[in-house]
């Protein structure tokens, strides 16, 4: 039953995190070891003049386009990984995204790459899922968008050959993907992988978790031996340590502790509610705020049941799920971070690795299936160094869970109740709302 499974899991969860620890003392001892307090990522507002990414020694392009997306200064993350990258190291990284992960490794790839005279990549990135690697590969083109000739390919499950096909055909400098489609190009011949001289694994706990490692070891076995490797991971249970204990070389090692202060960012609450009620704690909700909302649920089905119920209620919805093709799902995404939608309902798998700034609130409308998912979801809050909001929707059956998911997770999360009729109306006449 999904129930018994959740707090089985939670209970591993708790286990887990414990390993986890163990294993970050165990990374403490060893040399070249960086371990960095983070602040969660804050973008400058410093003077016009200053420019903190002059001293990495990048090409002018590179500080164009960072000049372009306004970045004035490193994160914590890109300062310790960015000159070791460029001294061409393995890199083995503890970070969760909004830490600036992406940019400290593709930065000081693109610098290497800056004369690839090659056909064929030379970089490739394995990410978890498909989500993530359009929007990896959306990184790169922008660092790179003032670099003449530099092609970025995204390849991923969902879609349709024919495309990813002849783009690997064009001269290409980055691939990246997740390692079904990766390894299926591989196999059919399609993805030349003899000029790859840098693998970057992204997320590479969630793509254990997903089920991925056999296909990520078949598919180091099938790369050049001498490659430069990277692997960016949120936790460091022993699988990721045993991976990159066998296969990177000599690594410099960084540890961003920001957790904690990450999600301090997001103010995190539950809401006690019986199972019929639930839809109608969600409207009143959004009623306080609706511009900007991510609802998580279990299944697709229930995806556009409430997308329906809101949508009826007068709110601009829409859904992701596994569903949906991709090209849709991409079009969903550019439309919320335009503003042409406000409330998003996604289950999980869909929603991973969605980096959208104006999101104020995640409801967790289901209780999330570990504590993983539930940072996960309430990680699609607070980006960028803004804050956001995080309500939990608890029955008396998931009380427990709720515990174990504050032991697990450190944190407290703080009681709210259903907005009353008389809050709403103070939020309609135009007063400050505050909490119950
Ligand atoms: P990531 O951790 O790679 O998912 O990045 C989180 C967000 O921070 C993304 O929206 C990036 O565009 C943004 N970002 C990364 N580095 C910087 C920087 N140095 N200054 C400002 N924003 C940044």
């Amino acid at each position: 039953m999904a129930l018994k499974k959740e707090s089985n899991s939670l209970d591993s969860e708790q286990e887990k995190f414990q390993n986890e620890d163990a294993s970050l003392l165990e990374l403490k001892n060893l040399e070249n070891k960086k371990e960095i307090e983070s602040q969660p990522l804050e973008v400058s507002k410093g003077n016009d003049n200053e420019n903190g990414f002059l001293d990495f020694g990048f090409n002018q392009s590179i500080l164009n386009s960072l000049r372009n997306k306004g970045y004035k200064n490193p994160t914590p993350i890109q300062k310790a990984a960015i000159p070791e990258l460029m001294l061409g190291r393995d890199l083995l990284g503890q970070a969760q995204t909004g830490t600036g992960k992406t940019a400290a490794f593709a930065l000081p790839l693109i610098e290497k790459l800056a004369d690839n005279k090659e056909l064929n990549a030379k970089v490739l990135v394995m990410t978890p899922t498909r989500e993530l690697a359009t929007q990896v590969a959306e990184s790169f083109k922008s660092y790179s968008s003032e670099s003449s000739n530099f092609k970025t390919v995204a390849i991923y499950g969902g879609t349709d050959y024919r495309n990813q096909i002849s783009a690997l055909k064009r001269k290409i400098d980055v691939v990246v993907g997740t390692p079904g489609r990766i390894m299926d190009h591989i196999r059919q011949g399609t993805f030349k992988i003899k000029d790859i001289n840098c693998l970057v694994l992204d997320e590479a706990d969630e793509m254990l978790n997903m089920g991925f490692l056999e296909d990520i070891e078949w598919i180091i076995d099938q790369l050049p031996e001498n490659k430069q490797m990277v692997l960016f991971s949120a936790t460091m249970p022993s699988e990721i340590r045993n991976i990159a204990k066998k296969y990177l070389n000599d690594p410099a090692e960084i540890l961003i502790k920001s957790v904690k202060k990450e999600t301090q960012l997001i103010s995190q609450k539950y809401l006690y509610v019986q199972r019929h009620h639930k839809l109608d704690a969600l409207k009143r909700i959004l009623e306080l705020n609706n511009e900007g909302v991510i609802i998580f649920v279990r299944t697709k089905l229930l995806t556009t049941s409430i997308a329906e119920a809101l949508e009826n209620s007068g709110h601009t919805v829409a859904v992701l799920n596994g569903d949906i093709p991709q090209n849709q799902r991409e079009n969903t995404v550019d439309r919320l971070k335009k503003g042409f939608i406000d409330i998003l309902v996604a289950t999980d798998v869909a929603a991973r690795g969605l980096d959208v700034e104006r999101i104020k609130l995640v409801v967790n409308y289901d209780f999330p299936f570990d504590k993983e998912t539930y940072t996960h979801r309430i990680g699609r809050t607070g980006r960028a160094g803004r804050s956001g909001e995080a309500i939990l929707f608890v029955n008396q059956r998931e009380k427990h869970f709720l515990r174990n998911l504050e032991n697990s997770t450190r944190t407290k999360i703080e009681e709210i109740n259903i907005p009353s009729n008389k809050i709403i109306n103070k939020k309609k006449d135009g007063e400050t709302y505050r909490e119950c």
